[in-house]
């Protein structure tokens, strides 16, 4: 088959509820993947995070296969040998008290709030159908019914409606204006440490600390949405730890199996988890043995190969070699740990044609929103694959012209 078959099968009987570049990848291995012609490509986005170990790491393709051929699911009805390992190991990496392991990122995000909404029912005794999430601006948390209704961009959310009450919005990196928001019903925020989907926006440092006093002071949850930003992606395993502070609720997923199959969790103090009782929220899937030994092998990998230090390092690195790049189309870069953006002015003409020439060169990137390129490669890249990365990135600035020398 030529790459225009593969073009015209999906055009033909696909949804079209994506735009991909025209590239058919058949193969991965670690930072690279090659297309069907054989052709080799730097991976920058690592499937949105999702495979921050890199492409089809060895040791975790040997957990799955060996739990492949063992036992894949019992559903909860039954208990498996993986899920309590699965539970200590994450528990004990990231400081829980407790787990509920779920598929997607969009299941977690729906888990916590279902999970708040009790807790605030039952230990803050908020009036029955009252309880409020206070959300942010630009925010991107999945795209189920009641998620895309707390979105502001209309593109998720235009035409979907109608949509679940109990949200409120405001702007992302302002505790006052998250303070002044709280009302007598408010049971959570939920907020992710830096917006990923939103052009990799950093908030003012600070902000995560004076919203986490704020949460404890006036006795509501916070819930860090880290689906994207957690599991070494920004330096550190979770993206709070650059401020030192804890949420009440965290949910990852993505890079939680490397990208081998979809795991998810909501990881929680024993407070608010406490609510749930049997019966009262589940998924056939969720915390099968085949997601808990990926997992397990996904986690191990990270934290046993370095990968979260190498991100703080090649982070700096990469984004000191973009700022050596001076063109009048760039408005901003901006970055941590391996989670960086390039911005370009409006009057560059979009970041997609960036993306288009990038990847006419053997890197691939999307564009997120109209004018931000996003380079976040899996974990394990090196200082000689980034300047590799550096000769392609700024070809393509100069070829693009308006260069001026400046
Ligand atoms: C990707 C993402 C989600 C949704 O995860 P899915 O697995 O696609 O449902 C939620 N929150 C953030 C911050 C994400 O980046």
């Amino acid at each position: 088959m030529k790459l225009q078959d593969y073009l015209d099968l999906e055009e033909r009987y696909g949804a079209h509820n994506y735009k991909p570049l025209d590239v058919v990848l058949h193969r991965g291995e670690g930072v690279w993947v090659w297309d069907v012609d054989g052709n080799r490509y730097l991976d920058c986005l690592s499937a949105y995070s999702a495979v921050n170990q890199g492409h089809c790491h060895p040791r975790i393709v040997k957990a799955m296969v060996e739990q492949a051929s063992l036992l894949t699911l019992t559903s909860r009805a039954f208990r498996n040998d993986q899920l309590g390992l699965f539970y200590e190991e994450l528990c004990t990496l990231t400081h829980s008290h407790k787990v509920l392991p779920m598929n997607s990122g969009a299941e977690a995000v729906e888990t916590a709030i279902k999970t708040v909404r009790k807790w605030g029912y039952q230990v803050r005794s908020i009036p029955e159908d009252q309880a409020e999430i206070i959300v942010c601006q630009n925010n991107f948390h999945g795209r189920t019914i009641a998620i895309v209704g707390f979105s502001t961009d209309p593109g998720s959310r235009n035409g979907f409606g109608p949509f679940a009450p109990g949200f409120k919005i405001v702007p992302f990196g302002d505790a006052e204006a998250f303070e002044e928001a709280i009302g007598p019903n408010t049971v959570g925020f939920l907020v992710e440490p830096i917006q990923g989907e939103a052009g990799v926006i950093i908030p003012p440092a600070g902000y995560l600390r004076k919203v986490r006093e704020i949460c404890t002071r006036r006795g509501i949850t916070l819930i860090l949405d880290e689906i994207q930003t957690g599991l070494g992606r920004t330096g550190k395993l979770l993206a709070e730890e650059h401020e030192g502070i804890e949420a009440d609720l965290t949910l990852v997923g993505k890079a939680l199996s490397g990208g081998l199959y979809p795991v998810s969790a909501v990881l929680s103090n024993t407070e608010v988890m406490s609510v749930l009782q049997p019966g009262e929220h589940g998924s056939t899937f969720g915390g099968n043995p085949l997601a808990c030994a990926v997992a397990r092998a996904a986690l191990k990998v990270l934290v046993e190969e370095n990968m979260i230090e190498n991100a703080a390092a090649m982070g700096s690195y990469f984004l000191e070699r973009l700022r050596e790049i001076r063109h009048p189309m760039i408005r901003e870069i901006r970055g941590k740990g391996l989670l960086i953006a390039v911005e370009l002015l409006p009057e560059a003409g979009g970041a997609r044609r960036y993306c288009q020439r990038l990847k006419d060169r053997g890197l691939l990137c999307k564009e997120t929103h109209d004018n931000t390129i996003r380079f976040a490669p899996p974990l394990v890249i090196d200082r000689n694959v980034i300047d590799w990365a550096i000769e392609r990135i700024a070809g393509v600035f100069e070829e693009s012209g308006d260069g001026h020398g400046k």
